[in-house]
């Protein structure tokens, strides 16, 4: 009989030391806890019974705790980190209606006694006020953030400016706004927590003597896609990072990510350890655009809750997803990819309509 205690006490301590690997200056920034766990690494047995040969796993970021969950909760653990350092009461944040980040960021606000204004931008060509008024939004308003609108939906400076009016307005006020930035330019604060992310998963997968081969996420803002790349890469760790785009083409998402890497180097006082080969993203479920609707979302969001009861939202996840089960199907013998859950799923329900037709419709 194998000696399982002692497989089990040495992985462990695999575990411990990995997860206390130093990457950089990243253990001395400013962080506030807002998760109270690691999130679980499952196993989507029934969904690999279908796709193929691959082993596959899902990492639920979806279940990072606060609010409903997601992969802001990690990002907003180091934005909010400095704003405690700099002693601020108010955060500030833009993001588009259905936006998981401007409601988690109003949540985390909370948890450390702190006001949060948010700015909502038409970036998705919807008039259904069910958009408009459920899912996140219900969420933003039950959080008690205060709600701005800005009318334009692709114009990042445009919607910076008008944010830094707002917390100018604060100052004035006696307020200490803090504004959390997520155009390319500024430090990629957020990132941070998916390199940590990495050592985490890493450490998992020690843990459970996993091999992976492969890591399939939503690449938008880029923290996710760059910090995880980048993580990984730091611990020497060798898996393929493919990056699913749910707002840019890949040409113009790859530049984010270079530019993301570079910067997330440039923080952590590190060697940029990411090669552009390791850039890898595809655009090809990304029509018609950020958050709209195509007919591989509703398949690829009915298979996931079909085989494993697996949630997923119109805008990220089940985009993401429609790739990940590309690259399962492509997928040899003895592989395993993991599926990064990133969350998104209060945004369901200000789908309802478009949601509720296409799955009566192809029921
Ligand atoms: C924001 C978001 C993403 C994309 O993450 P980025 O770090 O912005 O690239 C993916 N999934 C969900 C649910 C999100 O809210």
């Amino acid at each position: 009989m194998p000696d399982t205690r002692r497989q089990v006490v040495s992985d462990m301590d695999a575990q411990v030391e990995i997860r206390k690997t130093p990457i950089g200056r990243l253990d001395e920034l400013p962080r506030s806890r807002l998760m109270s766990s690691e999130t679980p690494l499952e196993s989507m047995a029934n969904l690999a019974q279908q796709l193929g040969p691959a082993h596959l796993l899902v990492k639920r970021d979806d279940q990072t705790g606060l609010a409903f969950g997601g992969n802001k909760v990690r990002q907003l653990e180091y934005y909010i980190g400095e704003a405690e350092a700099e002693g601020a009461d108010t955060i500030l944040i833009t993001g588009a209606v259905q936006s998981n980040f401007v409601r988690l960021a109003a949540a985390a606000a909370r948890t450390k006694g702190m006001d949060c204004h948010i700015q909502l931008e038409d970036r998705v060509p919807k008039n259904d006020p069910i958009y408009r008024s459920s899912g996140n939004v219900l969420i933003d308003k039950i959080l008690g953030a205060t709600l701005h609108a800005y009318p334009h939906g692709e114009d990042e400076t445009g919607a910076d400016a008008n944010l830094a009016k707002i917390a100018q307005g604060l100052e004035a006020e006696g307020k200490s706004p803090y504004i959390i930035h997520l155009a390319a330019g500024h430090a990629p604060l957020g990132a941070l927590g998916y390199v940590d992310a990495a050592r985490e998963l890493v450490a998992q997968c020690a843990m459970a003597n996993i091999d992976l081969n492969e890591v399939v996420l939503a690449s938008g803002s880029g923290h996710t896609h760059g910090g995880m790349l980048f993580g990984l890469k730091a611990l020497g760790h060798t898996a393929r990072v493919t990056g699913v785009c749910v707002r840019r083409d890949a040409k113009q998402q790859f530049e984010r990510i270079s530019t993301r890497c570079k910067e997330i180097a440039d923080l952590l006082e590190m060697d940029l350890v990411v090669d552009e080969e390791d850039i890898i993203l595809t655009d090809a479920y990304l029509a018609p655009g950020y958050g709209r609707l195509n007919d591989d979302v509703i398949s690829a969001m009915r298979m996931a809750a079909e085989s494993e009861g697996l949630i997923t939202d119109p805008v990220y996840t089940a985009k993401a997803m429609c790739g990940f089960l590309e690259r399962a199907r492509a997928a040899e013998e003895g592989q395993t990819i993991l599926f990064v859950h990133t969350g998104g799923t209060p945004a369901l329900f200000g789908y309802e309509r478009e949601l509720t037709a296409a799955f009566d419709a192809s029921a």
